[in-house]
């Protein structure tokens, strides 16, 4: 096997030959989309004609098994794959062929699409892509199409075809650039009955397509083709001078890793309000080598006002990107901010002018008209997405720009695609469509949530229930560990997303675990600009860390436990809204604090003084600050009484202390788990209710107040104890 420098050839031919066809499509099909360099995140497909039998007639019949709509070649499992009589695909040309009003974007080109799902061999349910017909069209069994940077950054260069032609002699052919559809399957097809030596083609400001008949060969002719290209364009931009002159050199330096969290975590939330005036986003940032020379050099603006080149990159990352000349070197962060609201500004009505020049009759209403790549100098690139994982595509998406632009511009000068292109594409009917069919957002979507207190108990209860509604959860607990367990167990149940990019913690899945003590401002606020760094600012904030400290069995608690006390369990509280204030003021979007008082807090008992005064004091505290923070953010609280399942606050030793003392029965060498059933019973016996109150019970009352069904409470504390009258409030 010859050697790969620019990717890697994972072929195992003892893998392969144990699968069944479908299955080595499926296999060839994550190979090719493990590697970044190969194709991006979502893009481009592969197809495989396979003899099956017809459930019909009992005959053999071909079946064009193809990547289908939607889907990421890398995750693919075989139900990401259509399968469609092959016949009756080549048979809907007559149909095409017969529509007068055919013709590359025309109705009639769209209605094959819809058209297509009547071939649908052994009612597959996967919905055919719309670049079926490429597939279908060219005779081979085996059809690579993908979205190589280097590749690309051929066929986005001015003069692509020539490009072509010298650097793969006579083996690949070009195809100017058409919307993917039943014409450009029409194109190929007319290019390989013409020269059948022809063994890929170059795709203009697309990609590229390749075959064999061979799957292997299939699969390694698609790598000779990315490798020679890339050789091609390494070579080039070496000779130009490689990293030291790329992007026409550099205007700015990138900033100290420590000045661009700080900067980042001053802007990140202030800018996610201003991109949010509709709809709100998830932020990603991208600060590495790559982005930075990218931001940081002379060409950007002007490359940056060119837009992305690959069609599935801009449906993400919008027609262009926002590019803010702020001089890193020279100016500050209010200086950043001033020229970001310019820039926002100007960006809308671009947007609004692209909308207005490029609009047909038919074409859906205009979309969200704020920037998802911002690009700053010295900082690097910020990307915005409707959740985690769509915000990483994004980012994903303007790294494989960059990349194309640095290889188009080696080699050639770097053009994007014409504008009415562009958005025939963003407004196309078969993508509002889509749109369309997607399932209805979650009731906690595009909310980052911290729940203070996350590493057990009633805490990591309430991270999962919200979870459970698209909330991003920032689990923060005294230690990373704990923290982290919850971030995790969420993470698995969720998976990570899609998108490969994002910086350091930026890179997280829906959840992240952080350490942070409420007891501290600094640490507060350390953990605050974390989540900036995360997720681009946060919503709402859940504190259930407290503590008990049980009096001795005298009665008395020492001044020291006394204080401890009071400082987790009031002026924690306190800080993290105070602290969190100054970040939602910043990001100007409505938000929630809810704080975690206790049935105590009305109810005076023995042997807990410093706990029950500590938590009528945090009832009052619930008051103020919904006082003081209306009317941006509501503050509510939730009081609960004796959770003995899963708390943190009842330890073996208590447990046992609590039977001792109300008398209930029970062995030493008797399981927790025993003891802590009888407990519960004996509580929950004392109750209106008379069932034991666990902390799901507790967790449903947090995400009630953090939800929009309470929209109009603020200031109340919610029981859930069960029904203890002595706990009335009033
Ligand atoms: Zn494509």
């Amino acid at each position: 096997m010859k050697s790969y420098k620019y990717v890697n050839h994972l072929w195992d031919d003892a893998k392969a030959a144990s699968l069944d066809q479908a299955g080595r499509l499926v296999y060839r099909s994550n190979l090719l989309g493990s590697d970044q360099r190969v194709t991006n995140t979502g893009g481009g497909n592969t197809s495989s004609k396979i003899m099956e039998t017809d459930p019909l007639t009992g005959k053999p019949v071909e079946v064009l098994w193809v990547k289908g709509s939607g889907g990421d070649l890398r995750t693919s499992t075989r139900e990401n794959f259509s399968s469609l009589y092959q016949d009756k695909l080549i048979g809907m040309q007559a149909l095409y062929l017969g529509r007068a009003d055919k013709g590359p974007k025309s109705t009639a080109e769209d209605d094959m699409v819809a058209m297509a799902s009547h071939a649908t061999f052994n009612l597959n349910p996967r919905a055919s892509s719309i670049d079926t017909p490429l597939h279908s069209f060219i005779p081979p069994k085996f059809v690579d199409h993908m979205h190589p940077n280097a590749i690309i950054a051929i066929a986005a260069s001015a003069h692509c075809e020539k490009l072509t032609q010298q650097i793969f002699g006579g083996e690949m052919a070009y195809v100017k650039w058409l919307r993917p559809g039943f014409e450009l399957g029409l194109a190929m097809q007319e290019i390989v009955r013409q020269n059948p030596k022809v063994k890929s083609i170059m795709m203009g400001q697309h990609g590229f397509i390749s075959w064999d008949n061979d799957e292997k060969a299939c699969y390694t002719y698609t790598l000779d083709c990315i490798e020679k290209a890339a050789a091609y364009i390494e070579e080039k931009y070496a000779a130009k001078g490689g990293d030291a002159t790329v992007f026409g050199g550099a205007k700015y330096a990138t900033l100290a890793p420590e000045k661009r969290a700080a900067l980042f975590a001053g802007i990140l939330p202030w800018l996610r309000g201003q991109v949010s005036s509709q709809k709100r986003f998830i932020g990603t940032v991208q600060e590495d080598d790559k982005i930075l020379r990218f931001v940081n050099s002379k060409d950007a603006a002007r490359l940056a006002e060119l837009g992305t080149s690959c069609p599935d990159h801009f449906l993400r990352t919008k027609i262009k990107p926002l590019y803010v000349d702020w001089n890193p070197q020279a100016e500050d962060l209010a200086a950043l901010k001033k020229k970001l609201a310019a820039g926002l500004e100007a960006y809308r009505k671009d947007y609004a002018a692209y909308y207005a020049k490029c609009k047909h009759p038919t074409s859906p209403a205009i979309r969200d008209a704020n920037p998802t790549v911002v690009l700053i100098p010295g900082l690097g690139m910020i990307a915005w997405g409707k959740d985690k994982s769509e915000s990483r595509v994004t980012a994903e998406f303007y790294n494989c720009a960059v990349e194309v632009m640095r290889g188009a511009e080696a080699i050639d000068t770097y053009i994007a695609l014409p504008q009415q292109e562009a958005f025939d594409i963003e407004y196309w009917q078969l993508e509002e469509a889509k749109l369309k069919r997607m399932p209805a957002e979650k009731e906690l979507a595009r909310q980052v949530i911290i729940v203070i207190g996350a590493g057990s108990g009633i805490g990591k209860e309430t991270a999962h229930r919200i979870s459970k509604e698209g909330a991003h959860v920032v689990c923060v607990d005294m230690k990373q560990e704990t923290a982290d367990a919850t971030a995790k167990e969420i993470t698995d149940k969720l998976g990570q997303g899609i998108g490969v990019a994002g910086s350091g913690i930026s890179g997280c899945g829906p959840a992240v675990g952080l350490v942070g003590n409420i007891t501290d401002r600094a640490s507060v606020r350390a953990m605050l600009d974390q989540v900036a760094l995360a997720y681009g600012g946060f919503d709402s904030i859940i504190v259930t860390a407290g503590v008990f400290w049980p009096s001795d069995t005298t009665g008395h608690i020492p001044d020291d436990k006394w204080f401890f006390t009071f400082n987790v369990n009031v002026t924690g509280s306190y800080i993290v809204g105070d602290e969190a204030a100054k970040t939602w003021k910043e990001q100007g979007l409505k938000g929630q604090l809810v704080l975690t008082t206790s049935a105590n807090a009305v109810v005076p008992k023995k042997g807990s003084i410093a706990y029950d005064t500590s938590k009528a004091a945090a009832n009052h505290l619930v008051r103020e600050m919904a006082i003081e923070l209306s009317p941006l953010v509501r503050v509510n609280g939730v009081a609960p009484a004796t959770v003995v399942q899963g708390s943190a606050m009842f330890p073996r030793d208590r447990v046992i202390g609590s039977l001792a003392k109300y008398n209930i029965p029970y062995t030493e060498d008797e399981a927790t788990d025993s003891l802590v059933k009888k407990l519960a019973q004996f509580y929950a016996d004392r109750t209106l209710t008379k069932a034991p109150i666990t902390p799901a019970d507790q967790a449903e009352a947090y995400f009630l107040l953090v939800s929009q069904r309470l929209s109009k409470t603020t200031g109340q504390v919610i029981t859930v104890d069960g029904g203890l009258h002595e706990a009335f409030l009033r």
